[in-house]
């Protein structure tokens, strides 16, 4: 029996739980970089430009507000999947496309698909990852066991190849893998090229089951293609149309796709989950099963961040000002991770801080400890994560300095 009254009382997620406490501190010249979303050169929130053309369009359009089918915008899903896996890869059946509420939308559905069908004994997670990530498959899947693979070495500051290497070969057939493509979060290591491909061997080796996060795509290097490299590599490998040949193919991949970060759209939740079989596998009732989820959760997903995603995605000009805007964002984050180690180095820091520019994306797995954190936040009002991962667009000309002193302060 339960009671209402037995439940204790919980902490609020932590990015939410210090953007709040930042928002409430009344120091002038406090610092955000907590939350993992864009900032322009003056630390405000940006709107693409290529967003803002594509409103201008939808408010002369005049549309309605119908209901959408229960698998979402059909052009959207569409276009999102030619993103993601090239226009030529996306025309082939055995890729299925539903719209979803954002990036964790598809990792819940993803999650609860895998749950209720795919019935894995356990779910390999990256160790550090997104924190959701525990979260979602906790919530969506309590009888999974989570196996954490190692994926940073905090002594060495890179990535444990071998640490994730060794941990995948102990799955077991049917077990679930979680992927970041591209931009870690939070380490900002990602593997290379030759190393994706060992990743792939031992995955279809031990028969395990895909589902790549994509949050970050066309954010990390500016390129939306280079940032699907490792989707496209995985799928030409294992699903491709030469995948009859292929003995040892992962028993299936499921790609969650945001566009919270790449086309700015927070607070619109817009994304997609595409669901992928081998070749040989007739997997119609698997997507109607993922139909089935969905319309428990949400019924239907909702119009305008598809409308907006689609509206630039089918237009030549408004896609090449996408590609713009990806690169401004993706450039102002590498300009700043150079003038952070600048400042940083300027002032005589005690050791090697070149780790902030090696790492990729939103984040910098900056190596301070807890105290170190609590204390940038207690006398320096800095606000970022208490395992030492700093959102870096919150940093611009006029506060780096003042950042890197702060840091200099703490650590030595
Ligand atoms: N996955 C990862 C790895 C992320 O970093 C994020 C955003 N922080 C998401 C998924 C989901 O983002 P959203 O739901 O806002 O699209």
């Amino acid at each position: 029996q339960f009671t209402l009254e037995e439940l204790p009382v919980l902490p609020l997620a932590e990015t939410f739980a210090l953007t709040a406490a930042y928002n409430a501190d009344s120091f002038p010249d406090k610092v955000n970089l907590g939350q993992g979303v864009y900032r322009d050169e003056a630390c405000r929130p940006w709107v693409l430009p290529s967003v803002r053309a594509a409103e201008e369009v939808l408010h002369n359009q005049n549309a309605n507000h119908e209901y959408l089918p229960i698998t979402g915008d059909k052009q959207f899903n569409d276009k999102a999947r030619e993103l993601m896996f090239s226009p030529k890869l996306a025309k082939n059946p055995n890729i299925r496309t539903v719209q979803t509420v954002a990036g964790t939308g598809a990792n819940n559905l993803a999650a609860l698909f895998c749950a209720h069908h795919i019935k894995p004994k356990n779910v390999f997670i990256s160790d550090p990852t997104w924190d959701n990530h525990y979260l979602i498959w906790k919530t969506a899947g309590p009888e999974i066991t989570q196996k954490l693979y190692p994926y940073y070495n905090a002594s060495a500051r890179s990535f444990d190849f071998d640490g994730m290497i060794a941990a995948l070969e102990a799955g077991e057939e049917n077990d679930v893998v979680v992927l970041h493509p591209c931009a870690h979060n939070p380490t900002g290591f990602d593997p290379s090229q030759e190393q994706w491909k060992k990743i792939a061997e031992v995955i279809g080796r031990k028969r395990l089951f895909v589902v790549f996060d994509s949050a970050y795509q066309g954010f990390a290097s500016g390129d939306p293609d280079a940032d699907a490299w490792a989707i496209r590599y995985f799928y030409s490998t294992f699903f491709g149309a030469l995948s009859d040949s292929q003995t040892n193919p992962p028993t299936g991949m499921l790609v969650c796709q945001s566009f919270s970060k790449n086309f700015g759209l927070y607070g619109e939740r817009i994304g997609a989950l595409h669901l992928i079989s081998p070749q040989s596998v007739a997997a119609e009732g698997a997507y109607t099963h993922l139909i089935r989820l969905i319309r428990a959760v949400i019924s239907c997903p909702s119009l305008f961040g598809a409308r907006v995603v689609n509206t630039i995605l089918s237009d030549a000009d408004l896609t090449a000002q996408w590609g713009e805007d990806v690169k401004t964002m993706a450039l102002r984050i590498q300009g700043v991770r150079a003038s952070l180690r600048a400042e940083l180095e300027k002032i005589n820091i005690k050791g090697d801080w070149s780790h902030i520019e090696q790492q990729i994306g939103m984040f910098s797995y900056t190596g301070l400890s807890k105290a170190q954190v609590e204390r940038l936040k207690d006398v320096h009002h800095i606000y970022m994560l208490g395992n030492g991962r700093m959102s870096l667009s919150g940093l611009n000309e006029s506060n780096v300095g003042y950042v890197a002193r702060a840091i200099k302060d703490v650590v030595d």
